[in-house]
């Protein structure tokens, strides 16, 4: 507790040092109009590892975040080496299952002269209800990190299918919180979902969340340094078609929360999943069904036209 109390004193005291220190240096280079570029440095972080766990799983069999972490940060830089091959110089602070310490990872960006930093972890809180992906920056100062921390965030909601708890500024990330606040580059710090809700845990646990995840970062990343930099994607091959995506039925989308045991629900007879949009009227949205082909999703959908929901119709995310 103490610990963390310090810890956040030092965030503060980083964040005022900062605002009168590196503010306008990083700030000033941030205001500039897009720098076109042949290649950048991307950093990729897979938080924790060896004997810092990070948050532990949430049901027996799970993975600890730091395993989560690895996978999830390994997809994205698979991506990255394919899709933008040669643009991007991909530097991972871990490749396996070690204790690197916080001054470390922000040193080695530092002395690479990394242009991005993205840093993977996986969430968890008491409350198990909770879920959704989240995107932190340090601070609003890094336009250029807002931007691509907004993104990503996109990404989750409009293309993953993914409930968006939004960008985080200075939210308490605790110690972590350190290799956004020291890292000399844009970084963002992307927390994938929480282990402590059993449907998100078992989603990022699977191959096909962990892709999902990775390729919604990637896309949110490659469109970003296409915009700031002019750096192309260098297969026009569709990252979608690897992925393989699936289908969701929407049947509602309402601008209050409706408890999903509703007898109008109910008499569907099938699980019904609530995401959360932010930014929209009709923020919530209510789901039926994942299916990996359309073929099977149609079938679905007819006969839920058949009931209350007329208007329902399939989503694909990838
Ligand atoms: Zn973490």
């Amino acid at each position: 507790m103490k610990k963390k109390k310090i810890v956040l004193l030092c965030c503060i005291l980083g964040c005022v040092s900062l605002a009168f220190t590196s503010k306008k240096t990083r700030s000033e280079a941030e205001a500039k109009p897009p720098v076109p570029k042949k290649s950048v440095t991307l950093i990729i972080d897979a938080g924790h590892g060896g004997h810092d766990p990070g948050n532990l799983n949430g049901t027996k069999g799970m993975l600890l975040e730091k395993d989560l972490n690895l996978l999830i940060a390994k997809k994205l830089g698979t991506y990255v080496e394919e899709y933008l091959k040669g643009k991007v110089n991909v530097i991972y602070t871990r490749k396996t299952d070690e204790f690197i310490g916080l001054e470390n990872r922000v040193s080695v960006a530092n002395s690479k002269k990394a242009d991005y930093f993205i840093s993977i972890h996986c969430n968890s809180d008491s409350k198990t209800q909770i879920s959704g992906t989240e995107t932190h920056v340090h601070n609003a100062n890094s336009k250029v990190g807002l931007d691509l921390a907004n993104a990503i965030q996109d990404q989750f909601l409009n293309r993953a299918g993914r409930s968006s708890r939004g960008v985080k500024i200075k939210h308490d990330r605790g110690y972590n919180l350190m290799v956004l606040k020291d890292s000399k580059m844009p970084a963002v710090l992307v927390e994938c979902g929480f282990m402590s809700n059993s449907t998100e845990e078992a989603y990022l646990n699977s191959e096909r969340g962990q892709s999902l995840i990775a390729s919604a970062i990637f896309r949110a990343f490659r469109d970003y340094i296409d915009k700031r930099h002019g750096i192309k994607q260098v297969s026009d091959k569709s990252i979608a078609k690897q992925i393989s995506p699936m289908y969701k039925i929407q049947i509602l989308a309402s601008n209050t929360p409706l408890s999903t045991n509703m007898p109008d629900f109910k008499a569907l007879g099938d699980p019904i999943e609530e995401i959360k949009l932010e930014g929209t009227t009709f923020n919530y949205k209510y789901y039926v069904g994942t299916f990996s082909s359309k073929k099977e999703a149609r079938k679905k959908l007819k006969a839920i036209q058949e009931t209350h929901f007329q208007d329902a119709f399939i989503v694909r995310f990838e």
